[in-house]
């Protein structure tokens, strides 16, 4: 009898509890190391522990969702996913239909290409093929500075969803360069047989993204960013991921 009731108090309050306990979907696209990246099964990363150390401060369960970079604001619009966190850059036109947090990472663009072939930087002018990951901020500094220019045809900028089809494509001689964020290209130096030739002062800020007027979601998150740099635990997290 006794057992039974505890069984039943149990079940009640694991009911109760769990009625209470919110869960944020986050959207991601997980070819972006060291920010998002699969491992095992696991989604892990810079970006991923950020957003689950805000969680546990703040009581909440994050699962994690992985999308094609430019379906991810689409997604945020149409309730799929609550929150974006991407390495997103805050830009202009970004900020026109998402809201978006404080900043809490800074990178600029990088030109990465295969290593060991002695290549530089004119290697932009001489027709390459460049890839990009579609509708990312590499995406439009190629599609304004290069194709609109008149320096590289149109066919010769190849759209990606993922980064690790890109960098195969590299390595596999498909392509000629990358363009893409550097923290990003200084991990895949370390893991593939590429290197960088140059960087592009873009002076770019990532944040994470809501839904245009979810206030108290982002304000949470501000605080949350904010008590992360205050604590020291985002320079932890510096330390773990970018060495
Ligand atoms: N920071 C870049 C952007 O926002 C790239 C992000 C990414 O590919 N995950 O466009």
């Amino acid at each position: 009898m006794v057992k039974k009731t505890v069984l039943v108090c149990i079940i009640l309050f694991s009911f109760v509890f769990s009625a209470f306990s919110v869960t944020y979907v986050v959207g991601t696209e997980a070819s972006f190391p060291p920010f998002e990246y699969v491992e095992g099964e696991e989604f892990v990363g810079f970006d991923m522990d950020l957003i689950r150390e805000i969680g546990k401060m703040y009581g909440f369960d994050v699962e994690i969702r992985d999308i094609s970079f430019d379906s991810l604001i689409p997604s945020l619009i149409t309730g799929n996913i609550n929150i974006i966190v991407a390495g997103m850059t805050i830009t202009e036109e970004r900020e026109r239909v998402v809201d978006f947090t404080i900043p809490y990472f800074s990178a600029d663009q990088s030109i990465m290409v295969r290593s060991g072939e002695s290549t530089n930087l004119t290697v932009l002018f001489m027709k390459p093929k460049i890839g990009v990951q579609t509708g990312t901020t590499g995406d439009l500094w190629v599609t304004e500075n290069l194709v609109e220019a008149g320096f590289l045809p149109k066919a010769n900028l190849i759209r990606y969803d993922t980064f690790n089809f890109a960098v195969r494509d590299l390595i596999n001689k498909n392509l000629d360069a990358i363009v893409l964020d550097n923290p990003v290209a200084e991990r895949f130096t370390k893991t593939d047989p590429v290197e960088i030739v140059g960087i592009i002062k873009t002076n770019e800020n990532y944040g994470m993204a809501v839904a245009p007027g979810n206030e108290d979601l982002l304000n949470m998150l501000n605080e949350g960013i904010t008590k992360l740099q205050e604590t020291g635990k985002m320079d932890e997290l510096i330390g773990k991921y970018f060495k």
